[in-house]
């Protein structure tokens, strides 16, 4: 019999993997039962003009995705919920103009269907992104939006009552985490950039990274996971990733200048140790462990 389960709820394709998938795989081997829900489609995942030539066989970036966030998820020990919705894109780019990019649904829509997700998985614990978004994606603060607002209206019965007249009830899930970035790891790597003479405004592969804006400042970070015993793991669901340049290293090789190794040591320390803010219950201080 399963102990508890545990809901990732992420904008998209990759998140689950570059973000907690440590922590992930940890509650899979805790005997947890892992779900991943995935918002959008990820189509916006590039701005390389020739992006035609990583499709790979594949009829367009989005259908590539869903299949490297299968393999994912699959390693992570999870199984897979897809709500289909399309890519917003980064701030500024045109996708954040098309009619069915997540960012252009009603939030309401978005709530409800994660809303009778959560009625229908019961997780005990539900892991999203942070309010910033973590390097400020709009559907990354889009999914934190939709997460909080289902969070609290999965145990209502007054919100989408239409759910609960059939199989579902109201379920109340005990934690809510955000998986965050560091601010002290952020300023190391934004450090190491201007010291090889690189703009961190302007940071990864498709240079839409601004550094020195993100970052969770420490008085907000409540959880510190160890995900060493696990990384490999974590590291095979990354490189399922091909298209977003996982299994290559933040999309850089490790060389030999001093600036690469410099960020290799700096990744290695940063994937080792996952980050979360604790929205709910009322976080009563800073802890090493895990989310159970
Ligand atoms: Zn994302």
């Amino acid at each position: 019999m399963k102990k508890g389960a545990v809901l990732g709820i992420f904008a998209h394709p990759d998140d689950e993997s570059f973000g907690p998938g440590g922590t992930l795989v940890r509650c899979a081997h805790e005997g947890l039962d892992v779900h991943v829900c995935t918002v959008t489609d990820g189509a916006a995942g590039t701005t390389d003009p020739d992006c035609w030539k990583c499709l790979d066989g594949y009829s367009d970036l989005a259908q590539r995705r869903v299949e490297e966030l299968a393999c994912a998820v699959d390693i992570l020990g999870g199984t897979l919920h897809f709500l289909g919705y399309r890519d917003s894109g980064m701030q500024g780019s045109e996708s954040n103009f098309q009619p069915e990019a997540l960012i252009n649904q009603p939030l309401e829509s978005v709530t409800g269907r994660l809303t009778e997700l959560i009625r229908q998985l019961r997780p005990d614990v539900i892991v999203t992104h942070d309010e910033t978004g973590g390097y400020s994606h709009p559907d990354h603060i889009y999914v934190h939006r939709a997460v909080v607002e289902a969070f609290r209206a999965a145990g209502d019965p007054t919100r989408f009552p239409e759910q609960l007249t059939g199989r579902l009830a109201v379920w109340s899930p005990q934690a809510l985490y955000c998986h965050v970035i560091p601010r002290k790891y952020i300023r190391y790597l934004a450090l190491i950039l201007r010291l090889s003479g690189q703009n961190p405004a302007r940071f990864g592969q498709n240079q839409d990274i601004d550094l020195t804006r993100i970052g969770q400042p420490a008085d907000q970070i409540h959880v510190r996971v160890d995900v060493r015993k696990v990384l490999s793991l974590k590291q095979q669901a990354s490189a399922c990733h091909g298209s977003q340049g996982g299994g290559s290293g933040l999309g850089l090789n490790s060389g030999v200048s001093l600036r690469e190794r410099l960020i290799v040591r700096l990744r290695r320390w940063f994937n080792t140790r996952e980050h979360f803010q604790q929205l709910h219950p009322e976080p009563t201080g800073r802890r090493s462990g895990f989310l159970f």
